[in-house]
């Protein structure tokens, strides 16, 4: 029998990114909020600048919920299983992933959230890619402005606005939607490498400029500037420089006195009373079940999490699962194409042995519709960015450019002469939902509590494959441009499970398609709302966290404003 616990305002399922900003909002409309996060909370002796640790083991921190639960893939619903990762690098902790992720902090291009309408404007329908469930979004940029710039002063963000209320200036991304506000902060500074890319950009006629991140560059909110000494590619910032949750909305939040954080508490389930309303959550902690009831709760615990909570959450009023009796929970899932991407190398020394991976630069020519498609065979595009970080063992992995061995004493006499003279674009590209794309319950591998695992059926198709062939040309033409002596292109591989997941319960009008509606709440349940990369339906061709995040302050903001209605 659970522990049955004193009724409160609002549950948020997971404290990470967007958890973590929605809690601000609500506490400080004088809601009372308990947050259950499944990790624990962690200090600077945590983030220790390890690449054995953080790159190779997988960041071995106290609680292994998703190295646990890690996805099973299969290609198609006939295709044999794909070898299961042993590790998935999200994280359990307050702060979730933002403790170490990269910090690239973009906003979407206004053409993201139109690309049904404005394909069919400026192509014709028939170029929506064959099989694609792609919708429009229910609004456009122009409504998401205001709470990227809300999330964008409230964690920090460093970079340079290229769109000031129409006024393009071209320091920063002449492309980018406008904006109302320049960032907080100035961006990242560049590096040599950074710089003689920038130059080559602009030998190409390409437009060059630095990409926006959630790091300190100067000291804002009490937290000091960014060091550049690296090694935070999957590791934390001991000095709080990088604007992780757990060192800004979350105890600003907890600092209102409405905000309770409960740690390693694992909630099982999403309960339903017999009004077909959600009543609360059940949650295991210290092997003890608790239920905490509540007048309403946002779940964010992550894509693949979020959408097996709600598949493992029956009742009577909904028997496939919470909010599935359309079918949709598990639909319209992707995930960014990160892959297919290219590694150069140069006749001198890079000296990238230092920075982090939010100092680059980048090109956005290519990304999203900035370019005529009307001569080529697909949609959308990508974001091509480079930047400084190397540590010695991601380094030892360097290719050999079909120039030494990949063993022995030349292989070590290539490396030793080459480790700081080679390169690695980082190659994002738009991905669309398709028909056959989906996440569901895995029939046989459950974790160790003994539920189902989340299971992704999911391919790229030739869109897909058709702008990461363009894309990895770009790249090569920048790098070549700015004097590489040899390029490598990586393969595009599969679907698999993913830092950078979208859909499965999709946002939109009709609850026919999508399982929350415009503001973040399902269809079926009002007093249940669904945070995260989750409710997008396009990925543009840029990181998701800053997006979703704005998305959750919208949705928190929705429930504090309509508070009486829908926790009634
Ligand atoms: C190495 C790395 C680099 C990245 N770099 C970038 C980048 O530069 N820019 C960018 O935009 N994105 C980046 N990402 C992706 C980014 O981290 C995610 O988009 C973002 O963290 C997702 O936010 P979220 O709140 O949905 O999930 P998370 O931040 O992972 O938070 C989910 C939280 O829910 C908790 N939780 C899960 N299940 C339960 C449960 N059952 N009960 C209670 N709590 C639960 C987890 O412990 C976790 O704290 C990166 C990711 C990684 C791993
Ligand atoms: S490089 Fe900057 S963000 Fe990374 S750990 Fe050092 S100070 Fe923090």
């Amino acid at each position: 029998m659970a522990v049955d616990l004193k009724p409160t305002d609002v549950v948020i399922i997971g404290l990470g990114a967007v958890g973590g900003v929605a809690a601000l909002p609500l506490a400080q409309a004088g809601l009372d909020v308990i947050g259950l996060e499944a990790g624990t909370w962690l200090k600077a002796d945590d983030f220790a600048p390890d690449e054995l640790r953080n790159n190779v083991r997988g960041w071995p921190h106290a609680i292994q919920k998703a190295n646990r639960e890690v996805p099973t893939h299969r290609a198609n619903a006939s295709a044999p299983y794909s070898p299961r990762l042993s590790i998935h690098p999200m994280m359990n902790a307050v702060g979730g992933t933002t403790l170490h992720y990269w910090a690239q902090s973009w906003r979407l291009n206004p053409w993201d959230f139109k690309v049904v309408s404005e394909t069919r404007r400026r192509y014709g329908a028939s170029r929506i890619p064959k099989g694609s469930t792609v919708e429009d979004w229910p609004f456009g940029l122009d409504e998401l402005e205001r709470y990227y710039d809300k999330v964008e002063y409230e964690i920090g963000v460093s970079g340079k606005a290229g769109n000031l209320s129409g006024k393009v200036d071209r320091r920063g991304n002449i492309f980018e939607g406008p904006r109302t506000r320049e960032y907080p902060m100035p961006p990242l500074r560049g590096t040599g490498f950074t710089d003689m890319m920038g130059d080559a950009a602009g030998k190409l006629g390409w437009h060059a400029f630095p990409g926006p991140a959630a790091v300190n560059t100067r000291s804002y909110q009490n937290r000091g500037a960014c060091a550049y000494h690296g090694f935070c590619a999957r590791g934390g910032c001991h000095i709080n420089a990088k604007g992780s949750t757990a060192v800004t909305t979350i105890p600003k939040a907890q600092a209102t006195k409405r905000l309770t954080v409960v740690t390693e508490a694992h909630v099982t389930a999403i309960e339903v009373g017999a009004d077909g309303r959600v009543s609360g959550v059940t949650y295991l902690k210290g092997g003890t079940e608790y239920f905490q009831p509540a007048a309403a709760v946002l779940l964010s615990s992550y894509v693949y999490e979020n959408v097996r909570m709600l598949l493992l959450s029956k009742s009577k009023a909904f028997p496939n699962g919470l909010s599935n009796n359309h079918g949709q929970v598990g639909r319209h899932y992707f995930s960014h194409n990160q892959t297919a991407g290219v590694t150069a190398l140069f006749p001198k020394r890079l000296n990238n042995w230092y920075g982090l991976p939010a100092q680059g630069v980048a090109v956005d020519n290519w990304a999203d519709d900035n370019f005529d498609h009307a001569g080529l065979d697909f949609i959308g595009g990508g974001n091509l960015w480079v930047y400084s970080d190397r540590r010695p063992i991601g380094a030892a992995n360097m290719s050999t450019y079909g120039r030494a061995p990949r063993w022995g004493s030349a292989w070590k006499t290539f490396i030793k002469q080459n480790a700081d003279s080679a390169n690695t674009s980082y190659l994002q590209k738009t991905t669309f939902p398709y028909e056959d794309n989906y996440l569901d319950l895995d029939p046989t591998v459950k974790d160790p509590l003994g539920f189902p695992v989340c299971r992704i059926t999911a391919d790229y198709k030739e869109n897909e494959r058709r702008v990461s062939t363009f894309i990895q040309d770009k790249m090569v033409e920048w790098y070549m441009a700015a004097g590489a002596i040899a390029t490598e292109k990586t393969g595009i591989g599969t679907m698999g499970p993913t830092t950078h997941a979208y859909g499965g319960t999709r946002m939109g009008n009709n609850a026919e398609t999508n399982v929350v509606d415009q503001w973040g709440f399902s269809h079926e349940v009002p007093n249940l709302g669904v945070l995260g990369a989750s409710v997008m339906g396009t990925s543009g061709a840029r990181n998701p966290t800053l997006t979703a995040q704005a998305l959750a302050w919208r949705t928190a903001e929705r429930l504090a404003k309509n508070w009486k209605s829908v926790a009634k």
